[in-house]
Formats: C-alpha cells, structure tokens, sequence
C-alpha cells in the first residue's frame, strides 16, 4: 500500500464513519475553516456521509477569498504604473476589484506575470533590472515565512528593484472573530493542518478554554478529515473543549519556531480588512521598517479607492459561514468557475468553486 493510501482507504473511512454514528448523540455544526479541507470534504462526499445532525460549514481560510477588493484595487492601481512589472500566483488575476481584474488589465497591456513561488518574483526582477517588479503577497502563516525569506535574500543581495504588496493575513484574528459571533454558534473548529505547522496549537488554546469551543487540527487525506470530526465529536458528546493534533505527521505542538522568526523579522502585525469580516485588529502582516525599501505601499503612491463588492455576491456571509453557496441567486448561474463574480468563485480553494464542482445540481 503507498504511504498516501492509508489515507484514503474505503474500509478505514468506512469504519470510522460507523464510529462517529455510534457515539454522535448532538447536534454539531462545524466549521472546516480551511478551503483546502472544504475540497477534501467536497471530492469525498464526507458531509454526505456524516449523520445528519452534525453540519460542516465552511470557513475563511482561502486567502483568494479573504482578500478585500480594496487590495484588489490597490494591485490594479500599481499594476497600471508604466515601470511596474506585477508579479503574482494565478488565482488573483482573476479576483474582481471594483472596476476591473488584473487579468483584463494585462489584456490591455499591463505587464503582470504569474509566478509560482516569490523566488520566482525576485529571480524576475534580478534578470531584468530595468523593470520594477511587485509581488503580491497573498496567503496565511503558511505562505508568509517564504515571503520574508525572499524580502531577506532581496536586501542581503542588494536586489533595488523588487518589492512586495503585502496582503498577508494571519488566521487566529478571524477564529476569534467567528467565535465571539453570537450568530453563528460554532461547536467546533477543524483547524488548518499547514498553518499550524507554522503556529503550533498554542493560538487555538484561548478559543478552546474561553469559548468551550474545541479544536481538532486535521490533515488534508479524506481520513484525516474523518478523525478530526471523530475526535470533535467525542469531545462534543463528553462536554469537553481541548485542542487535538489528529495531523501529528505534520504538525508539532510548538509550530515552527525558525519560520515564524524569519516573518517577525521582517514583518509586523497590523489591521487588516478582510472580505466578509471587516477591519479585525492585528491581523495583517505589513513590511517592517527595517524591510521599508521592500514595501510596495511605501515605494509608491497608490491612488485611494473607493471599493465596491460585486453586486448580489454574498461570498462575505460566505466566508463567515452564515450562508452557503447555493443561497447565492447568481450560484451557478450568473456565476460559475469561468465568469466568477465574486472572489469564492475563483480559487480552486473558494467555498463557491468547491460547491460548484462537487454540490452542481
Ligand atoms: S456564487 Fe459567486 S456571486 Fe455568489 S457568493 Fe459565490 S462567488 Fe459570490
């Protein structure tokens, strides 16, 4: 059997699923917060397999998704400048800002080029000098500690023409968020396997003890996602809150000390707009003063916008968990992978597009 298989055997997933009807007595509703888990869940029929009493919703953790259109905005804005080469990973190109995408943009001759790591955005800029390049940098703890690496080896290098937009979020703000929201009434959290590689458990602690919410950290195989459900459920129906490892062949309790300090050297927590959530204290990753050479929004000026989201798009709600995407009129309709009109619709990862591929009717 590969390695992988295990994960993904039809008898394990069989018996587990058995296990969790045997001991699930409570209405659970829980929220997979990860876009990567949402396709596990999506690809596997997993909701369909549950009993009908315990509900995954999906949550804000696709940093395409989460990213306001006023950064959109911001993006469109350099991308328009006549020096700028705008270096970025595929899926935001096709995020609608309020009056455009990138992707129309570079049809009209903006010269913005998808990368597949920032690596590839610095090697861009040190093979052509005469251009500036700007990386957007989009994503979560995962993505960030590589980002700063690149800002470092910049500076170390005396790379000049390169800079970073950063959009970069962080997650712990936005669970917070979720859980203080009285609406919503999440009983508990299968918590992103790759950020907590980066995190460790410790952030999950606060939600788990103040909020008698528990929190499962889970892989991404399709058993994974079944044992962290197994493993919340448990706690559910014991009337406990703890944080659980179910990916222990990821994760380790403490993260990764060395790329969290490669992000705070080069990073600093700021407040940051998030679609759907608004402006949450502390949650954003903005250049540090050392790295200012580095920080797009400091090299240029960038025009104020007035942002306005698509209209009938409630990827907002969306990403809160407070609806689901076959609520959307435009679901499927108006809206499908190849005219997105909203960010959820986009990334391979966004609630929308994983509803569409796998929840069409
Ligand atoms: S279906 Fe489209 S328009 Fe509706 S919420 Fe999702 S992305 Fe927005």
């Amino acid at each position: 059997m590969e390695y992988i298989d295990r994960y993904r055997d039809p008898e394990s997933i069989e018996r587990l699923v058995a296990q969790i009807r045997a001991i699930s007595r409570k209405q659970a509703k829980l929220m997979e917060v990860c876009g990567t888990h949402t396709v596990t869940i999506g690809r596997n029929g997993i909701r369909e397999i549950l009993p009908r009493h315990i509900s995954l919703i999906s949550g804000p953790g696709c940093p395409v998704c989460v990213t306001p259109v006023e950064a959109i905005d911001r993006a469109v804005a350099l991308a328009q400048k006549q020096d700028v080469t705008i270096a970025t990973f595929g899926d935001l190109i096709r995020v609608p800002g309020s009056e455009t995408t990138l992707l129309r943009q570079r049809g009209e001759g903006a010269d913005i080029r998808i990368v597949y790591s920032a690596y590839d955005a610095l090697h861009l800029a040190q093979e052509d000098g005469g251009r500036q390049v700007v990386f957007l940098g989009i994503g979560f703890e995962t993505t960030a500690p590589t980002v700063a690496a690149v800002i470092r080896r910049a500076k170390e290098t005396g790379v000049r023409n390169f800079a970073v937009l950063s959009m970069h979020k962080v997650l712990p703000p936005a669970l917070m968020a979720l859980v203080e929201s009285p609406q919503l009434g999440i009983d508990g959290f299968i918590c992103p396997g790759h950020v907590t590689t980066i995190i460790g458990i410790e952030p999950y602690e606060t939600i788990a003890d103040d909020f008698h919410v528990p929190c499962v950290v889970a892989g991404f195989e399709p058993l994974d996602v079944l044992e962290a459900v197994g493993l919340l459920v448990r706690q559910i129906e014991m009337g406990e809150a703890r944080v659980e490892i179910q990916y222990r062949r990821g994760v380790s309790p403490d993260g990764n000390p060395k790329a969290r300090a490669v992000m705070e050297e080069v990073f600093e927590p700021c407040d940051s707009v998030w679609r759907g959530f608004g402006l949450l204290p502390k949650s954003g990753l903005r250049i540090s003063d050392s790295y200012a050479d580095f920080d797009a929004t400091r090299k240029y000026e960038i025009a104020p916008v007035n942002p306005r989201e698509p209209e009938g798009c409630i990827c907002g709600d969306i990403l809160r968990g407070l609806r689901q995407p076959p609520d959307c009129p435009l679901f499927q309709t108006t809206c499908r992978p190849d005219s997105p009109v909203g960010a959820c619709m986009v990334s391979s990862e966004g609630t929308c597009a994983a509803y569409y591929k796998y929840y069409r009717r």
